[in-house]
């Protein structure tokens, strides 16, 4: 005989009494911390369901599951969907506490921007943010459950590839704060174009502005400006109406910029490379003397942060000075690199790219806008990697690889690469970083 068509399934408000008690969140059932309520979430090649009581046997609490079958203990939860319900239990926990929440998104900088602006806030707060790149439908909630009743303020950032997103993220992160680092290209395939890029970016202004809440914006961005119209604006960047003005100062190698605050101007070296870091630095400046930060304490926050997992990392190996940027790449990110490193003062120069993927119908077209651009330059050597670069004419300088391993087996039979200024950058499945043991 079968129970567990007597459960019904739990409501939100009786799983918050239960997330009080025990507020650690598990989803993933290798790892399950103890004490806590595992959310047996599907993937596409898994139910979580089926882990529910090896989950209770490694040390959770409790068990969230939504397929009645295996609702077969006092500590597995029966909920109608377990990630809907993740989500209104984050909604409802991010309620209760009413905390600044700042959310960020855009296309390019949001890791880096948000990574700053902890680093700030950190001087006089306790807050929790995001971890890594965990930006989605999954990861916002996650994030929002780290939230204790000592929290301050909750830096959250999230991704998008398709529009509706950003608006479903706002309706469980509820932001009172909002930040758009830019709006670019990016996953042109999920978004349809760049107007659906802009439009799902805009959510994030919609629901600030539906509630009343205000928005951190660059307004050197002049897209930035027009689609943030009618909010109230905490601004900042390189032009005179900003409220926290700046300037870019030096950005060969490691960017250094000055920023004018109410006692003068500071001066910061950071350990970031590319111009394009200016305006994520002045996100972070801008959110700090919003939340009144010594700015000597955000001059020093800013210069001390040193960015990680590939994202304009700067390297040296043997003769050569490596900028790494494999973490990701977009038409948008990809050209910014790619003049930064052009105006950068080294005669030898040599470029290696990876294909930028989920472009879908624009693949071809922005791969040949990179491939003129390049052809544009004088670079010394340029290579090209992955089957979108292997489609476009790409001028005679340039050699093209279908694959990273085929590349490595050259650069390994000429070894002829030496005091070089490398610029390494392509999408994530590229794993570009791989060619690094070649030098
Ligand atoms: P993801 O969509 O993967 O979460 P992200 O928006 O969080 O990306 P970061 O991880 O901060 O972006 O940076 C990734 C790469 O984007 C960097 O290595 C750099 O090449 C580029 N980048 C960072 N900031 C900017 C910017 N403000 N403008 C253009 N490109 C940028
Ligand atoms: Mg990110």
């Amino acid at each position: 005989m079968r129970f567990y068509f007597f459960y019904t399934p739990m409501k939100t408000a009786e799983l918050y009494e239960i997330f009080k008690q025990h507020p650690t969140v598990s989803t993933d059932s290798r790892t399950i911390l103890p004490d806590s309520i595992f959310f047996a979430l599907k993937g596409q090649n898994f139910d979580g369901n089926k882990f529910a009581a090896d989950s209770l046997q490694k040390g959770a609490k409790y068990a969230i599951v939504d397929n009645p079958q295996y609702a077969n203990d006092a500590h597995i939860i029966l909920v109608d969907d377990v990630l809907k319900s993740l989500q209104k239990l984050a909604r409802l926990h991010r309620q209760t506490l009413g905390i600044p929440v700042l959310a960020i998104t855009g296309t390019n900088g949001k890791t880096t921007s948000k990574e700053l602006i902890a680093a700030v806030l950190k001087n006089r707060f306790n807050l929790i943010f995001t971890q890594g790149n965990l930006n989605n439908h999954i990861g916002v909630p996650l994030t929002l459950l780290r939230m204790t009743p000592e929290t301050q303020i909750a830096v959250i950032e999230m991704g998008a590839n398709h529009p509706g997103e950003i608006a479903a993220l706002c309706d469980i992160a509820q932001p009172d704060l909002g930040l758009v680092t830019n709006m670019g290209k990016a996953h042109l395939e999920g978004f349809g174009s760049f107007e659906g890029v802009v439009k799902t970016k805009t959510e994030l202004y919609d629901f600030l502005r539906e509630t009343g809440g205000k928005c951190f914006i660059n307004t050197d961005n002049k897209l930035l400006l027009k689609q943030a119209e009618g909010l109230e604006l905490l601004s900042y960047g390189n032009n005179e109406t900003a409220q926290l003005r700046g300037e870019p100062e030096d950005s060969s190698y490691y960017l250094t910029a000055k920023i004018l605050f109410p006692k003068g101007w500071l001066y910061f070296r950071s350990k970031l490379v590319g111009a394009y870091n200016f305006e994520n630095i002045m996100a972070a400046a801008r959110v700090g003397s919003y939340f009144d930060i010594d700015p000597l304490l955000i001059q020093k926050s800013v210069e001390k942060y040193e960015p990680t997992n590939n994202r304009s990392q700067l390297i040296q190996r043997g003769t050569n000075r490596i900028i790494l940027d494999a973490y990701n790449a977009n038409p948008t990110s990809m050209m910014a690199s790619l003049q930064n490193f052009s105006q950068l003062a080294q005669k030898a120069k040599t470029v290696i790219l990876g294909d930028m993927l989920e472009l879908g119908e624009y693949s071809k077209e922005e791969h040949q806008k990179i491939a003129d651009f390049i052809a544009s330059q004088e670079f010394e050597q340029v290579f090209l990697i992955g089957p979108c670069f292997n489609q476009v004419d790409a001028g005679t300088k340039a050699k093209k690889f279908e694959s990273i391993e085929l590349l490595a087996n050259y650069l390994f039979q000429q070894k002829q690469i030496k005091n070089n200024l490398i610029l390494i950058k392509g999408s994530r499945g590229i794993r570009l970083e791989k060619i690094l043991d070649n030098f």
